[in-house]
C-alpha cells in the first residue's frame, strides 16, 4: 500500500500535509472516530478523501449542499478518484446505478445529503455495502447550539445501527466553540474520538471594524474594480440596494439571495467564481462550500448575529494565503435591527451571541485576539499589529478606571449579582430592589451616574470577553472575578473601547417596540425582515439553509 504522503502527492500533487491532516488521516486508518476542527480553507476534505482512497470499500460522505457535493465529485473525478453523489436531482435510474456500483466496490466515495438517510431503499442498499468510513462534512449542523442546525443531521448516527460492522465516524467543521464541539461528539455518537483542533488564526487577514457615517460612501471608497470581494448584507432588500448602487457606479458586480431564481443564482455564482464579475453582493445564503481562493476582501455591510457566522463568512477572504481584508461595517441601527431579529426567533443563545458581536464592534482591544478568545484560544501576544485596533486607526478611549469602578462594585456586592443590578447600582438608580436590600448605602452607589446603561454594559462585555470577568451562577448569570481580575484592578493591564458610543440608540426592549415610530428607513427594513420571516425563510438567526431548493 502507498503511504499517505505518496497518495497525497500522486492524486493531489501537493508536497506536504497541512497541520492536522496527517494526524486525522492516521487516526481514521487506525479505526478511530475523529473530530477535525479547522478553519475554512484549512483542508478538511483531504482528511476523509485520502482514507477513502487507501481503504477497501466505500466512504459515505454526508454533505449539506448539492452544489458542494457536485463540486467535490467533479474535482475528484479529474484526479482519477472514483466518486459519485446521490441526490433527488438524479433520476431513479441514475441513483440505482450509483448505489449498485457502491455495493460492488466500484466507488471510493459516495456523497449523500443527510435527508437521504431517512430513505429506506437507500438504507437497504447501504447495508449491502462495505462501508469503511462515514465522514460528516460541516458537522456543526448536527448541533442546535451551532449556527446552522439541520435536524436531518441527527439521522447520521442511525447508520451505526444499520451497518453490520460499525466503521469509524469522522466529523469535520470550521466552527466550534467548546460547547458546540462537545455537542457534536454527543449528537454524532462519536466514541472517544481523536480530536484535532487547529488554531483559528488567519494571519493573512487584516481585520477591521468601521462605523461609517454613510455606509454606501465608505463601500465605494474601499472597493476595487479588479479585485474580488464579497459584500454581505442582512436582508435581500439591502442586497438589492447595494447591488443597484454598485451597478450604477460601473462596478463588475453580481448578486445572490434566496429570492432570485435557481438559474439566476447559478449564473451569478459562476460569474463570480470565474471572475467575470469579481464583486458579489449577497445575503448569508451565499458562500458555504464556495472554494474561491482569490477573494481579497469580505465586507459585512451589516453587523452579523453571531461570531461563528461572522468568522466563517469573513474567512472566505484570502483562502490562497495572500494578504486580504475582513471589514465589518456597523451602526447603532444594526444593533437595534439585530435585537429585533433575535426576539422574533427562539434561539436561547441568540442574545449572548449578539452581545459577542457588539463587543467585537466596540472593543478597543486587538480584534484578532477578541476573535481567538471567543474560540477559546489564547494567543501568546496581546496585540497582533495587523487589525484596525492594533493599527490605531480607531479612536480609542481608555476605560481602565471605569472598569475598576465596575469591579469594585461587583466586589462590594459579593460577586453575587448579574449585569442588570450592577449597572443600576453604579448608575445610582432608586429601584425598590436597591432600596430594600440597602444597596444605596454602598460606596459604589451612583459612582458612574454620568454614563449610560449601554456604556457600562459594553464595558462589562469587554471585560467578559477578555476574561477579566466570568459569568457564573446556575439559575441566572452572575458576574464573578477571574484569576486575571487583579491585574486590571492594579492597572497592570489597561482596557479601552472604541469611542463615539454616546450618540448610539440603546437597545432596550422599549426602543425595539417603539422603533417603528422614530425611523422610517428602519421601519422599511423591519417590514422586509418580517416578510422574509413570514415567507418561512427560517427562524432567524438560522437562515443559511432556508433555501430548500439548494438542498436535497
Ligand atoms: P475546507 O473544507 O477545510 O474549507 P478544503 O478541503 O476545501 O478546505 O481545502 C481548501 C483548499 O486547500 C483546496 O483547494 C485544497 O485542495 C487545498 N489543500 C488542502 N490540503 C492541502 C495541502 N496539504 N497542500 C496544499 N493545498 C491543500
Ligand atoms: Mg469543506
Ligand atoms: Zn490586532
Amino acid at each position: 500500500m502507498k503511504s499517505i504522503l505518496e497518495t497525497l502527492k500522486h492524486y493531489y500533487g501537493y508536497e506536504s500535509f497541512r497541520p492536522g491532516q496527517e494526524q486525522l488521516i492516521e487516526a481514521i486508518l487506525r479505526g478511530d472516530d475523529v473530530l477535525g476542527v479547522m478553519p475554512t480553507g484549512g483542508g478538511k476534505s483531504i482528511c476523509y478523501q485520502i482514507p477513502a482512497i487507501c481503504m477497501e470499500g466505500v466512504t459515505i460522505v454526508v454533505s449539506p449542499l448539492i452544489s458542494l457535493m457536485k463540486d467535490q465529485v467533479d474535482a475528484l473525478a479529474t484526479m482519477g478518484i472514483k466518486a459519485a453523489y446521490i441526490n433527488s436531482q438524479l433520476s431513479f435510474y441514475e441513483q440505482e446505478s450509483i448505489l449498485y456500483s457502491a455495493v460492488h466496490g466500484e466507488l471510493d466515495l459516495m456523497y449523500v445529503s443527510p435527508e437521504r438517510l431517512e430513505n429506506e431503499t437507500f438504507i437497504s442498499y447501504v447495508q449491502q455495502m462495505n462501508v469503511n468510513l462515514v465522514a460528516v462534512d460541516e458537522a456543526h449542523c448536527v448541533s442546535q447550539w451551532g449556527h446552522d442546525f439541520r435536524p436531518s443531521y441527527q439521522n447520521i448516527p442511525r447508520l451505526m445501527d444499520v451497518l453490520n460492522n460499525r466503521p469509524p465516524f469522522a466529523g469535520f467543521t470550521a466552527t466550534a466553540t467548546t460547547p458546540v464541539r462537545a455537542d457534536m461528539i454527543t449528537q454524532l455518537r462519536l466514541e472517544q474520538p481523536y480530536q484535532y483542533i487547529s488554531s483559528f488564526d488567519r494571519p493573512n487577514l487584516y481585520f477591521s471594524v468601521v462605523k461609517p457615517k454613510k455606509k454606501a460612501d465608505e463601500l465605494l471608497r474601499i472597493l476595487d474594480n479588479k479585485e474580488s470581494s464579497i459584500i454581505y448584507c442582512n436582508t435581500r432588500k439591502n442586497v438589492d440596494t447595494v447591488y443597484d448602487t454598485l451597478v450604477k457606479k460601473g462596478y463588475p458586480v453580481t448578486m445572490y439571495h434566496a429570492g432570485i431564481s435557481p438559474q439566476e443564482r447559478t449564473q451569478n455564482q459562476d460569474d463570480f467564481l470565474y471572475d467575470r464579475k469579481p464583486i458579489m453582493v449577497a445575503t448569508n445564503a451565499f458562500g458555504m462550500g464556495i472554494d474561491k481562493s482569490n477573494v481579497r476582501r469580505v465586507i459585512h455591510y451589516n453587523m452579523p448575529l453571531d461570531m461563528e457566522s461572522y468568522y466563517q463568512e469573513a474567512g472566505r477572504a484570502g483562502r490562497d494565503g495572500a494578504p486580504s481584508e475582513a471589514i465589518l461595517f456597523y451602526s447603532g441601527q444594526d444593533i437595534i435591527t439585530n435585537t429585533f431579529l433575535i426576539e422574533q426567533g427562539n434561539n436561547p443563545h441568540a442574545k449572548s451571541n449578539l452581545n459577542t458581536m457588539i463587543t467585537y464592534c466596540k472593543t478597543g482591544s486587538c480584534l484578532r485576539k477578541t476573535i481567538l478568545n471567543y474560540f477559546d484560544e489564547t494567543p501568546e501576544w496581546t496585540e497582533c499589529k495587523h487589525c484596525s485596533n492594533c493599527d490605531g486607526e480607531m479612536v480609542k478611549t481608555d476605560i481602565t478606571v471605569e472598569c475598576q469602578k465596575i469591579l469594585s462594585c461587583i466586589y462590594r456586592m459579593n460577586q453575587a449579582y448579574g449585569t442588570g443590578l450592577i449597572v443600576d447600582v453604579l448608575r445610582g438608580k432608586s429601584t425598590s430592589r436597591i432600596k430594600q436590600q440597602g444597596f444605596d448605602a454602598l460606596s459604589t452607589y451612583g459612582l458612574m451616574k454620568e454614563y449610560t446603561d449601554g456604556d457600562i454594559k459594553d464595558m462589562i462585555s469587554i471585560m467578559i470577553s477578555e476574561n477579566y470577568l466570568h459569568l457564573g451562577g446556575d439559575q441566572y448569570p452572575i458576574l464573578q472575578f477571574t484569576a486575571k481580575t487583579n491585574d486590571l484592578l492594579q492597572a497592570k493591564v489597561r482596557l479601552s473601547m472604541t469611542k463615539s458610543l454616546k450618540e448610539e440608540p440603546t437597545t432596550t426592549k422599549k426602543s425595539v417596540e417603539n422603533i417603528e415610530n422614530y425611523d422610517t428607513g428602519l421601519f422599511e427594513q423591519l417590514r422586509e425582515l418580517r416578510k422574509e420571516i413570514a415567507q418561512g425563510l427560517g427562524k432567524p438567526p438560522f437562515v443559511v439553509f432556508s433555501d430548500r431548493s439548494l438542498i436535497d
